[in-house]
């Protein structure tokens, strides 16, 4: 039995805004084969449904009752989770002047009404195929190509968001510095592609080990990884990142190289903060990498926690 609901569609969403019902079910007719269609018929419902349901693509009339088309828009763009929805324009205005009012507020495009119902379809395709390859890049613009795990430009985004969070809801944040031991030793030895493989190997056991979804893990840079616990305090984070290097020597990488043990281990510097009025995000990275540092001094494969006596061999 299959069962079809809202949530198995993984096709692209348009949202369409129209106060006449006469021209949501033409349009919902002219889409609903390839997208999934939710409407709008007025104003403030557009506004609502784009923020709730962020559709990949909205149409909207201009004349309506409440808030006209360009009032909506204006208000979409305003808010930082609708503005890059892109909107097209669909009105009976079909003055040169209104389409240049509509383009110049930030619609993507303009079709007039009465419209033809293929070229609706055709420019709708056109603007959803260019959403995908936005998405697409953005997607690819966040990932780390050897691990497919996040980079450091998509963590220091999330970092400064969670920093955000932390400060409103007074939380604690946890961030740990992930160094492997010995790298260059196993590049030398056992080749690069061997390297890279390690590399690979290491991030997947490292979000594997990552337990609720508001945990972060990305490739730093070369050999290192950070992970960022949100609301997670010192003492909880301490102990994760202890299973964590243990973990990673569980998986008995062969090293016979490495002058701390005969398989591959992993140093932690972790720093916990609730961000108040005059600390920066950077100031707990600085904490977490002077704790690093403290473990590959102290001898490797260790944990060493700012703030906290005990290191977790
Ligand atoms: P330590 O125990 O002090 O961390 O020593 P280490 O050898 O791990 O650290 P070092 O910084 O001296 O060397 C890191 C090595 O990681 C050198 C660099 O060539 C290698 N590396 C960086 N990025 C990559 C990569 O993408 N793939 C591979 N295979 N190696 C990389
Ligand atoms: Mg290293
Ligand atoms: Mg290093």
């Amino acid at each position: 039995m299959s069962i079809d609901s809202e949530d198995d569609d993984t096709r692209q969403t348009v949202l369409v805004a129209d106060d006449e019902q006469l021209n949501r079910k033409v349009l919902t007719d002219i889409l609903k084969a390839d997208y999934r269609v939710i409407l709008a018929k007025n104003g403030a419902q557009a506004i609502e449904k784009a923020a709730v349901h962020q559709p990949d693509l909205i149409l909207l009339d201009i004349i309506m009752p409440d808030h006209d088309g360009y009032d909506v828009l204006y208000k979409l763009k305003a808010r930082s989770s609708t503005q890059s929805i892109p909107v097209i324009f669909i009105s009976a205005l079909d003055t040169e002047a209104h389409e240049e009012k509509g383009l110049l507020l930030g619609a993507s495009d303009y079709i007039s009404k009465p419209f033809r119902p293929t070229l609706v379809k055709a420019r709708v395709d056109n603007h959803m195929q260019m959403v995908r390859q936005r998405k697409l890049l953005e997607e690819l613009a966040n990932l780390d190509g050897l691990t497919n795990i996040a980079n450091r430009r998509c963590f220091e985004n999330c970092l400064a968001k969670e920093w955000g969070r932390a400060k409103r809801n007074r939380t604690p944040l946890s961030l740990a510095m992930i160094d492997v031991d010995h790298f260059k030793q196993y590049n030398d030895n056992y080749g690069h592609g061997g390297g890279d493989m390690v590399l690979r190997t290491v991030a997947k056991a490292l979000k594997h080990a990552l337990k609720r979804p508001s945990d972060k893990v990305a490739r730093y840079g070369g050999e290192e990884f950070v992970i960022l616990l949100p609301d997670t305090d010192e003492k909880g984070a301490f102990e994760l990142m202890k299973a964590l290097r243990q973990a990673i020597q569980a998986l008995e990488v062969a090293h016979a190289f490495s002058p701390t043990s005969p398989v591959l281990t992993i140093s932690i510097g972790g720093a916990t903060l609730t961000p108040g009025e005059h600390v920066e995000p950077i100031a707990l990275v600085n904490r977490a990498d002077e704790a690093l540092y403290c473990a590959k001094e102290a001898g490797r494969n260790q944990v060493i926690w700012a703030g906290l006596a005990t290191s977790g061999a």
